[in-house]
């Protein structure tokens, strides 16, 4: 008899398939034998069989099965279809007459919009629904181009762009995250090939999340691309973003002052907004500041420009480099450069562009 035999696995069955949470139920042998509505969703798949999970390691040294099962949170090991990855789960042990038990698994998120961007994200990893735009960042003074930044952008199935703020803040705690972050390292080749093809000397930024730059491994991650493409100092550069989740500064620290090392910049990504702080400016190896768009918004106001020239000061003081984001106008853009800010980006001057038309520019 299956598990979705059992009388009593039929009432939790019935209880939990149009539950909000995704639910799976495994048997002891890793089988994935029933999956809720919700999972359905997620995983794209009404076929069991797409999904296959890690056994799970059951915690808890007692091998007898209690009245109530005993759950605990875990990172699950899925494999579907085209991509292998973990996920942040709850799982019940859920004892069925006498000596037998299964796992009931509960895949933690914390919002119907947060489960949406997970479907997303599995479904733009499967189907190669990943590219990156540039967009130019430039000297005020004479507008020469100065460094490029690159924006991540995925597509729903209509090919439609999903806003990265609707979607990147609800996975980038995920591990899921860190396919895209390959994914995107892949497209990020064919820009340095141009760079290379055309001689063209700038810095090309990516962004990281707090959450990627803490990864174990994500040091390796860069200097291996950089090698691997045959990069020049200068070549790759990184913004940090969300710097809420870098708890341990001084972990970050080492890591960012290694990369320096190797000739990979780092860029103080929406400073002035959310979490970013000044001792950031102490405690990481910073090279260029970047002002937070909203300062765009409102650089016409008296209070706003003596932000502006606070930050100037500082940067000057610590020979940091700085740039106002999000310059729509050429009023916002003149008021920058009077305050003294020495670098530009902005609709502006440039919209971000896929690479084909972004080469047209250099032609
Ligand atoms: P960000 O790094 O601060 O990027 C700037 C955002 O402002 C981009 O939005 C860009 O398209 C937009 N922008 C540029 N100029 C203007 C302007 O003049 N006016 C206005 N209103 N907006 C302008 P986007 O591409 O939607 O990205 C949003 C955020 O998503 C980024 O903010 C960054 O935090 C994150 N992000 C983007 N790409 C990646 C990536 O590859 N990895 C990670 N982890 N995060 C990324
Ligand atoms: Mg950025
Ligand atoms: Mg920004």
């Amino acid at each position: 008899m299956t598990i979705i035999e059992d009388q009593q696995a039929q009432y939790l069955i019935k209880s939990l398939q149009h539950h909000p949470s995704p639910y799976l139920i495994l048997t002891k042998e890793a089988g994935v034998e029933w999956m809720n509505k919700s999972a359905q969703y997620v995983f794209d798949t009404t076929e069991i069989s797409d999904i296959d999970i890690a056994p799970i390691v059951s915690h808890g040294a007692s091998k007898k099965i209690e009245a109530i099962g005993s759950s605990f949170q875990s990172d699950l090991e899925l494999s579907l279809r085209k991509i292998k990855f973990f996920l942040r789960s709850r799982i019940h042990e859920i004892p069925l007459d006498k000596e037998d038990s299964f796992f009931l698994i509960e895949v933690l998120a914390q919002s119907e919009a947060a489960l949406s961007a997970l479907k997303n994200t599995i479904a733009c990893l499967e189907n190669d629904r990943i590219d990156m735009a540039y967009q130019k960042q430039y000297d005020l003074q004479t507008g020469n181009l100065a460094s490029v930044e690159t924006l991540l952008r995925l597509k729903d199935e209509k090919g439609e762009i999903i806003p990265n703020n609707e979607l990147i803040p609800l996975v980038e705690g995920e591990s899921l995250f860190s396919l895209v972050v390959l994914a995107s390292m892949q497209k990020l080749k064919d820009i340095f090939l141009f760079k290379k093809e055309k001689n063209l000397d700038f810095t090309v930024f990516l962004n990281v999340s707090a959450y990627t730059a803490m990864q174990e491994n994500f040091c390796k991650l860069i200097l291996d691309f950089v090698e691997e493409n045959d990069l020049n100092p200068g070549d790759l550069g990184l913004e940090i973003t969300e710097t809420a989740e870098l708890e341990d500064r001084a972990r970050a620290a080492k890591y960012f002052e290694k990369l320096k090392e190797h000739g990979i910049p780092l860029a103080l990504d929406d400073f002035g907004a959310g979490y970013s702080s000044l001792s950031y400016l102490r405690d990481l190896p910073i090279t260029l500041v970047k002002l937070d768009k909203d300062f765009s918004q409102t650089v016409s106001e008296e209070d706003t420009q003596e932000l502006v020239r606070f930050v100037v000061t500082i940067c000057k003081n610590m020979e940091l480099g700085m740039l106002a984001e999000g310059i729509e106008t050429k009023e916002q853009e003149d008021t920058f450069t009077k305050l003294g800010c020495q670098k530009g980006q902005g609709f502006f001057h440039h919209r971000p562009q896929f690479l084909d038309d972004f080469k047209k520019e250099f032609e």
